[in-house]
């Protein structure tokens, strides 16, 4: 994580006006005016077993945790796996991420063209879902990437996700395949190129100025693609991403180029087929989140 944080800052520093964002959120909401998730109530019970509430979840995720809510720091390691699926589901945040409004798709100044296919969509995230890259020198690592990044020269160590391209070779079988990712485009088109270097994977590759930037979260619209989203899935480490279309969201353990035996995209190719028979892939996303 460590290390992502500091390519981001370093990607984000280096990169001037050609890195940043370059769509302002079209929302225009500050972050006092944002809507928070309403249905936070403190004494929310999260998790039943053990039963945990929002107020405790809190204070165990800050690190304070005391007798005093039930010294119930045992279980953190517990929450902590299990965070994101918590965030999803309800709303919390234990940070100052709050949720500005989704513009009108009217407002919308990019939009990728109608769909020639009648496959269903698979929207991918690239960092800590496909790969996990790094500007700290690195012992074992896939690629070296040489990144140019307003006028200057980085190295990149592009650590593959074990399965990766069996997963691309799978899925691009079963769907259209678009990559949305937050980098910015002079790194991940690159690595994109490696990644299918005969073009015949990724029908679209999405980048960070596509996405609505919010204090350091850049969010994912699903509206820019122009799909029918009842037929749309996205996957993604990170569910913040995906906040405006959370029943369209399949959340990945995020990889950090430390597990070999990391076996998420495998796992997740058997879902992916079940989906396509879905009339509506977000009830089935959404039951399954219930039940989870
Ligand atoms: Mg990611």
């Amino acid at each position: 994580m460590l290390q992502y944080r500091s390519l981001k800052k370093k990607l984000e520093e280096s990169g001037g006006s050609n890195c940043v964002a370059k769509q302002e959120p079209t929302c225009g909401v500050e972050c006092g005016n944002a809507t928070q998730a309403e249905d936070i109530k403190e004494g929310k019970t999260l998790v039943t077993s053990p039963a945990i509430t929002v107020n405790e979840f809190k204070l165990i995720r800050s690190g304070e945790d005391s007798p005093e809510n039930g010294g119930k720091t045992y279980f953190v390691q517990e929450i902590q796996r299990r965070l994101p699926r918590i965030e999803k589901k309800h709303n919390v945040f234990t940070d100052d991420f709050k949720i500005p409004v989704k513009p009108d798709v009217a407002d919308l100044t990019f939009r990728l063209p109608d769909c020639k296919s009648d496959r269903h969509t698979l929207v991918l995230d690239l960092d800590e879902t496909l790969v996990h890259s790094s500007l700290e020198i690195q012992k074992q690592y896939d690629r070296l990437l040489h990144v140019e990044m307003d006028g200057n020269l980085f190295d990149v160590y592009v650590k593959f996700r074990p399965y990766l391209f069996q997963f691309l070779q799978e899925v691009s079988k079963l769907y259209e395949i678009i990559v949305f990712t937050s980098s910015i485009e002079s790194y991940a088109d690159k690595l994109l190129d490696i990644l299918d270097p005969e073009k015949c994977i990724f029908h679209h590759r999405i980048f960070r100025d596509a996405c609505i930037q919010h204090g350091r979260y850049f969010i994912k619209n699903l509206d820019v693609l122009n799909r029918d989203l009842s037929r749309t899935i996205i996957v993604d480490d990170s569910p913040r991403s995906y906040f405006y279309h959370k029943s369209n969201g399949i959340h990945i353990k995020g990889y950090f180029g430390d597990s070999p035996s990391d076996n998420e995209l495998e796992k997740l190719v058997p879902l992916l087929r079940h989906l396509l028979s879905a009339k509506d892939v977000r009830l089935e996303i959404s039951t399954k989140l219930d039940s989870d």
